[in-house]
């Protein structure tokens, strides 16, 4: 898939959108979810135009990749829920109900999430 140049988060990271920035470095930029679904909701994204996690695995350099799971670590230390625990996802795709056309990692915390995805069957 090719890269769309207008996606919204495209935009804020050429500054034509806002956002409320938790973290930056030279490779990724961590901001809190517009629409969050927990008490901390932030997303975390490399500054180079890659599609999805599939597009990042193949072109991102190893200074890249890298930088992004750091990132990781970063935003749960600078909004304490490392501790207590939190969930990290990288939705892919139609299947995986990508919306944003940008690579993003969702940092989700600050309560007991409960179940990911409903199991395919439930136990007896
Ligand atoms: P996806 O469904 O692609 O995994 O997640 C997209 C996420 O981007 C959603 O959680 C949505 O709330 C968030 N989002 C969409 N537009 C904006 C925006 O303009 N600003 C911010 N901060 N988040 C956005």
């Amino acid at each position: 898939m090719t890269y769309d140049l207008n996606n919204i988060f495209a935009k804020i990271l050429r500054g034509e959108i806002p956002n409320k920035t938790v973290y930056e470095n030279d490779h990724v930029l961590a901001f809190e979810d517009i629409n969050p679904q927990a008490p901390v909701h932030v997303l975390i994204i490399p500054k180079e135009p890659y599609v999805s996690m599939m597009d990042f695995s193949e072109r991102a350099t190893q200074e890249e990749q890298s930088a992004l799971i750091k990132a990781v670590g970063e935003v749960a230390r600078i909004k304490n829920i490392s501790t207590d625990g939190f969930r990290s996802i990288a939705n892919t795709g139609e299947h995986g109900m990508q919306e944003v056309p940008h690579l993003h990692i969702h940092i989700l915390g600050g309560r007991r999430l409960g179940q990911m995805v409903k199991p395919l069957k439930s136990r007896p």
